[in-house]
């Protein structure tokens, strides 16, 4: 049946679909809230909306406000965690768990009774234990990072927002507190303050749905990017990647999601979610206003309409 479905992947014609979706999404607006609680993304325009499709093949189909970067956020951390799976192998599992938390991406109460372990690398007690390793290796982690998006997302202009960092660094008052308490049980051996500036200049990224698509791509073809002809990670780590990101990339309404979309995921509060059709495509979206745990309400309702009329749900 799947299989089918997968020789339809010749005909879908995707420039179309995306075009029927931007129209489709319309009524969606008004419905979410942007994030405001790092005050330099409340300035953004809630009627935003991108989308891309890059195929297997290196296709590439956009609609709306593809080629504007926006903040990309928690979505950094599925990069973060895929440099130090490339850098540093399977350690970063001695460090965070695989398990959704079933709480507010912020939330600091599990942490506090699993012993300064995080449920998983996506949420951000995890996103932090995750960069705290990268930072274990010589050189400077920023510029590791940034080249590492400029290489994957094929453009030398990606960089991260001074001001959305300092905004956030001013409001990180969980994002330490969630530090200081890893570090009372030994699990953070960064200097506070140089990690929570670190994470600010990660989730400070910009991005388009253009670059993200296109640094996504390996995730949906068992880790090789047929745009660099070059393979990213191994098949291996790509499959435990692409795990954790069903399982726990959207937050606590992961179950939700994989039920309406089917797909694995990450997103971010500035609105983007990056999700992959394994052997087939990756897709980007963007639209600023936010459902209830974080994730983009209008980019939601796109990808499951996406899945509907593609049949890409892995389900
Ligand atoms: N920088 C944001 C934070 O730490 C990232 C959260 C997100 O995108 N879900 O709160």
């Amino acid at each position: 049946m799947k299989t089918d479905q997968h020789k339809q992947e010749d005909v879908q014609d995707y420039q179309a679909i995306l075009e029927s979706i931007e129209e489709a999404v319309q009524p969606c607006f008004g419905k979410g809230r942007v994030a405001n609680y790092i005050p330099a993304l409340g300035q953004v325009s809630p009627n935003k909306f991108g989308m891309t499709v890059r195929t297997a093949r290196g296709e590439c189909f956009s609609v709306g406000d593809a080629n504007e970067p926006f903040s990309i956020q928690s979505i950094s951390k599925l990069f973060v965690l895929q440099l130090v799976m490339s850098q540093l192998g399977d350690v970063v599992w001695e460090r965070v768990g695989k398990e959704p938390s079933g709480d507010r991406f912020n939330s600091l109460m599990k942490l506090e009774l699993e012993h300064g372990v995080p449920r998983n690398p996506f949420i951000n007690a995890g996103a932090l234990a995750t960069l705290d390793l990268l930072m274990s290796l010589s050189g400077d982690t920023r510029e590791r990072i940034l080249n590492y998006m400029r290489y994957l997302g094929l453009n030398k202009t990606i960089s991260s927002n001074a001001t959305v960092v300092n905004s956030e660094l001013e409001h990180a008052h969980i994002n330490r507190a969630m530090i200081h308490l890893m570090k009372t049980y030994g699990c953070i051996d960064s200097d506070p303050e140089e990690l929570i500036a670190t994470y600010c200049y990660q989730c400070a990224l910009e991005m388009s749905c253009m670059d993200l698509a296109t640094a996504g791509l390996p995730l949906a073809m068992d880790g090789y990017s047929p745009l660099h002809g070059d393979t990213v990670l191994s098949g291996k780590q790509n499959k435990r990647i692409n795990a954790v990101m069903l399982t726990c990339g959207m937050y606590d309404s992961v179950g939700s999601f994989a039920y309406r979309v089917g797909l694995p995921a990450k997103s971010g509060v500035g609105g983007g979610i990056l999700a992959v059709v394994p052997g087939e495509l990756s897709v980007a979206v963007w639209s600023p206003e936010l459902d209830k745990s974080g994730n983009s309400y209008v980019g939601t309702a796109a990808l499951e309409m996406f899945t509907s009329m593609t049949h890409a749900s892995i389900f």
